[in-house]
């Protein structure tokens, strides 16, 4: 299995000067000396410990190691691959990605300067505009997604769903999980966003489609009668890989389970490119994939999307029918989306439907699906198979 957490005894070189970098470490326990040569002599030039990132220069510019690390005592060090850094540079405004670049070659004539060679000091770092300690904790956790993709230490929860008029549940959301071992069970949205930020999104993607078809699976095996949906969350940079519904067909076809007991799910953000997604829309239409657009009501809402892309769902988001039935406005939000649903051919599906009474209303105001704590809290694999073939 690959790790990212790599223990290192006291002596050990990390890495020596001049060689191809590829790797840069983040320091979780122990200390490391950073030194160089010097007209055949050895200088000093730092020592780093916990908290410390070493060897990020040579990964981001990929010039060879200016310095060599050995380790002063036992050390326990987190791994961060070229690409993770690359990613964010990549990603950055280009006028930042020129000073990172600008601010290395400094560094380096720095290190290579007589006043280094002279005292031996390291140059301090400035006060930068990017709170450091955010950004290696950031890289830090990163680093430990990575792991727990590869071991697939993720899990899957199931949200019930339930269709309104016929009083049963119809189908589940998937729902991702990350049970960390120091901070807990973390959240999705907490990791999504950094899942977003580098391309880690996909591989949490592939799992959650693994994850939901071998589901599938074991209710095809069990004969359950008409199989319920999976509900799936896609994010923007998902949605727009062009390989993504190829993706699903391929897992679908692995498992030998149809792929249109899938839906997906999509929230509106201004990363979605409406061609590339209506494109998208085709290609699940034709597989016969229904298509929810997310978190109605919220952030980028805007009604000509809503008609430019026929959404063969809209899920209404939480916030409206907490308060549907305390706030007139509220309702009259959700009455409205329901109406205009209605009248696009499209369902609705009431997210965060927490009281009997709030069912009694979104099912007078022709609302077909609803989804909360009321009908179902996220439950782990066995209870959701338990829920769909009881027997
Ligand atoms: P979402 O798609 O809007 O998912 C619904 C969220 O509302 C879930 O939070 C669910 O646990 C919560 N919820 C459901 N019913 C109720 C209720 O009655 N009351 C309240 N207060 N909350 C309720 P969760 O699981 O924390 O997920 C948060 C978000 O993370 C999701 O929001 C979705 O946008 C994202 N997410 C989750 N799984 C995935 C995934 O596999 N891939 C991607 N790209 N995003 C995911
Ligand atoms: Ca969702
Ligand atoms: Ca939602």
């Amino acid at each position: 299995m690959s790790s990212s957490r790599i223990e290192i005894k006291s002596g050990e070189t990390i890495f020596s000067e001049g060689e191809e970098p590829t790797i840069a470490y983040l320091i979780e326990a122990g200390e490391i000396e950073l030194s160089r040569q010097y007209e055949g002599h050895k200088r000093i030039i730092g020592v780093c410990g916990p908290g410390d990132l070493v060897g990020e220069m040579a990964v981001i510019d990929t010039l060879p190691r200016l310095a060599t690390a050995v380790a002063l005592i036992d050390c326990v060090l987190v791994a961060i691959d070229r690409e993770q850094i690359q990613a964010r540079i990549d990603a950055a405004d280009p006028i930042v990605q020129a000073i990172v670049r600008k601010q290395l070659q400094r560094y380096r004539s720095v290190f290579a300067s007589p006043r280094i060679r002279g005292d031996g000091q390291i140059p301090q770092r400035e006060n930068g505009v990017v709170d450091e300690h955010s950004a290696i904790g950031k890289i830090r956790l990163e680093s430990q997604l990575k792991d727990a993709i590869a071991q697939r230490r993720l899990e899957i929860v199931f949200q019930p769903i339930l269709d309104i008029p016929a009083d049963r549940i119809c189908g589940f959301e998937a729902l991702v999980r990350w049970p960390h071992q120091e901070l807990g069970i973390i959240s999705p949205a907490e990791f999504i966003k950094l899942a977003e930020e580098t391309s880690l999104i996909l591989p949490v993607g592939r799992f959650v489609f693994d994850e939901v078809c071998q589901a599938l699976k074991a209710l095809v095996a069990r004969g359950a009668g008409q199989l319920p949906f999976f509900a799936i969350n896609i994010s923007a940079k998902q949605a727009l890989e062009d390989g993504l519904i190829d993706e699903m067909q391929k897992m679908a076809d692995l498992h030998q389970v149809p792929v249109n007991a899938l839906k997906i799910e999509i929230t509106e953000s201004l990363a979605m490119d409406a061609i590339k997604l209506e494109r998208l829309m085709t290609r699940c239409r034709a597989l016969g994939i229904k298509v929810a657009l997310d978190d109605f009501g919220t952030g980028f809402s805007n009604l000509s999307y809503l008609h430019q892309l026929h959404f063969d769902m809209v899920k209404i988001d939480k916030s409206f029918v907490a308060e549907m039935l305390s706030n007139p406005r509220c309702y009259a939000v959700v009455e409205a989306i329901a109406n205009l649903v209605k009248a696009w051919d499209g369902e609705l599906v009431a997210e965060g439907v927490e009281n009997p009474e709030q069912i009694a209303a979104l099912k007078q105001l022709g609302c077909r699906y609803a989804q909360g704590f009321l009908i179902g809290k996220p439950m782990d694999k066995a209870s959701m198979l338990a829920l769909s073939a009881p027997n």
